[in-house]
């Protein structure tokens, strides 16, 4: 149930989306330009980067279903926009649920003041979603670890100040044993050759990010780094994150198939065909009251995830299930809404090719739909329903 804090939260950044980022997104996007900094920095100020972790170290100690409003109005105005506070999400969680109380106190209050800018470094070109298998080498030598390995599709690897990184510290041990988690201090805005390089991969869609391929070579970390000062637990520390940055993948999703639903009705509304607007031809009717259904359809799934999350129960099955729909309805729906621009959809001057191009990633990354399913599958099953 949403309550008049939760309408208050969504109008309030409804507000900031229609004066930041709704007069930049398409000509960013149509630039393949980045997200400018100082759009991260109001975000940052206003205490997006910070929203679900506790008021004792900077957060605004909202629950889960507000994190999912914030995301959802920021993902209308641009997925990318929605995004950047994903990694301080996860980095924060992680973080917050398994760092040692020195840990705590470093890192997130300036996660959550965006004075520390995070990306998530856990894919490797062999480790997509079999996240065990990863081969980045960590290896300890004094007080400091040396790292050597590749990963891929780091997000915003950039720009970021620290790489929640997910490397192997115990060769010897099978798959997940042996893997840790490291935070990875960089320079800002930079990499640090040749010790630690990125190169951005060219993709279809989401530009207001790029996503690097970063190599380290004997990179040095302090030891202090490693998550919770224990080795061989990373594999199911970053387990027990997967609810809440499904949730908040769901609810950007949900974001951009409604930005591609408002578009489309106003179109529809505006373009004559045969002497009247083409929203009075029943086909394209039901093309919009379908969309509608399918995104509320989404939201509610989304919402039910959060009020598990919030009132403290077990949601990985609930949150699978949001993530997986979420994400192939909003290619659908973005399709949908494109072909309701006719030939205008296909052109660059309409927003309605970016939200197709941007919903398509939904279905592949933070667990693909078809690791989604597996997930939902074994817990269904499990349970005997
Ligand atoms: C734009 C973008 C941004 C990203 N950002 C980040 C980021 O910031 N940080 C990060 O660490 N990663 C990031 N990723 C990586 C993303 O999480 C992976 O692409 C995803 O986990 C899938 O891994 P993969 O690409 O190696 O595909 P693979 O795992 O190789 O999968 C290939 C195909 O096989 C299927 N498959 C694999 N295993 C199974 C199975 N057991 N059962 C059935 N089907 C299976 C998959 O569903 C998929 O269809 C990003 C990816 C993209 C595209």
């Amino acid at each position: 149930m949403l309550t008049s804090d939760h309408h208050a939260i969504r109008e309030a950044v409804r507000d900031f989306v229609k004066s930041e980022v709704e007069p930049i997104a398409d000509r960013l996007d149509n630039e393949g330009a980045e997200i400018p900094h100082e759009l991260v920095r109001k975000m940052a100020e206003l205490g997006y980067f910070g929203l679900i972790f506790s008021p004792d170290y900077g957060g605004s100690g909202l629950d889960c279903l507000s994190m999912a409003i914030v995301t959802e109005e920021l993902s209308r105005g641009w997925l990318s926009v929605g995004s950047v506070m994903t990694r301080m999400l996860i980095t924060g969680t992680l973080i917050e649920a398994n760092g040692t109380a020195e840990q705590k106190r470093e890192w997130l209050p300036r996660l959550c003041s965006g004075e520390v800018l995070a990306a998530a470094a856990f894919t490797e070109p062999q480790a997509g979603s079999d996240a065990a298998a990863v081969r980045t080498r960590a290896q300890k030598n004094g007080n400091r670890y040396l790292v050597t390995g590749e990963k891929a599709w780091c997000t915003f690897a950039n720009r970021a100040n620290v790489l929640c990184t997910l490397v192997r510290t115990d060769p010897s041990q099978p798959k997940h044993k042996g893997l840790s988690i490291l935070l990875v201090p960089k320079p800002g805005d930079a990499f640090d050759p040749p010790r630690l390089s990125g190169d951005p991969i060219p993709t279809i869609g989401y530009k207001g990010m790029n996503s690097y391929n970063v190599a380290f070579d004997n990179y040095e970390v302090p030891a202090e780094n490693l998550l919770g000062l224990e080795e061989g637990k990373g594999f199911y520390q970053l387990m027990a994150t997967y609810e809440y940055a499904r949730i908040q993948t769901a609810a950007r999703a949900v974001g951009v198939a409604q930005a591609a639903l408002d578009a489309a009705i106003r179109y529809a509304q505006e373009r004559e065909q045969f002497g009247q607007p083409i929203a009075k031809f029943q086909v394209i009717r039901h093309k919009l009251a379908h969309a509608l259904t399918e995104i509320e359809a989404a939201r509610q799934l989304t919402y039910h995830a959060c009020m598990m999350k919030d009132t403290g129960k077990r949601c990985d099955l609930e949150a699978g299930m949001a993530k997986a729909f979420a994400a192939e309805m909003a290619e659908r729906v973005t399709s949908e809404c494109l072909q309701i621009f006719g030939g205008y959809g296909y052109s660059r001057e309409f927003p309605a090719q970016r939200y197709w191009r941007d919903a398509r990633v939904f279905r592949i990354f933070e667990g693909t739909s078809e690791i989604q399913y597996e997930v939902i599958a074994r817990r269904m099953l499990d349970r005997g329903e």
